[in-house]
């Protein structure tokens, strides 16, 4: 049986900011060069994360970099309110925006459902 931790990925806050520089690589460097972003210089921003220590820097310090929360932002999708963890379930049809994200408290629910 798979573990549970491998079919249901719980992702952090510190997750989110450790890999924010891959994220932006993956999202801005296409065809071996950068894309446009109206609101920044995707190549300068991807260097000036790499002046972060991802592994300590604070979510404000991402903000300071790229201008806005939404790289480094966890949100529950069914309470809808900022978390520091989720867990991710795929298999969606909407799986092409990307799995449902879970808050600790709203996963518990669920489970509750199915005891009576
Ligand atoms: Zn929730």
């Amino acid at each position: 049986m798979t573990p549970a931790r491998d079919k249901f990925p719980v992702v952090t806050k510190r997750d989110r900011i450790k890999g924010v520089r891959d994220a932006w690589f993956n999202q801005y460097f296409k065809d071996g060069k950068w894309c446009i972003n109206s609101y920044r210089n995707a190549e300068k921003t991807y260097h000036d994360l790499g002046k972060l220590d991802l592994g300590t820097c604070s979510e404000d310090d991402v903000f300071e970099v790229i201008g806005n929360h939404s790289w480094t932002y966890l949100k529950c999708d069914c309470c809808q309110k900022e978390v520091d963890k989720v867990v991710l379930v795929r298999g969606f049809a909407f799986d092409e925006y990307g799995p449902m994200e879970l808050c600790h408290l709203c996963a518990c629910m669920i489970l509750k459902a199915f005891s009576k």
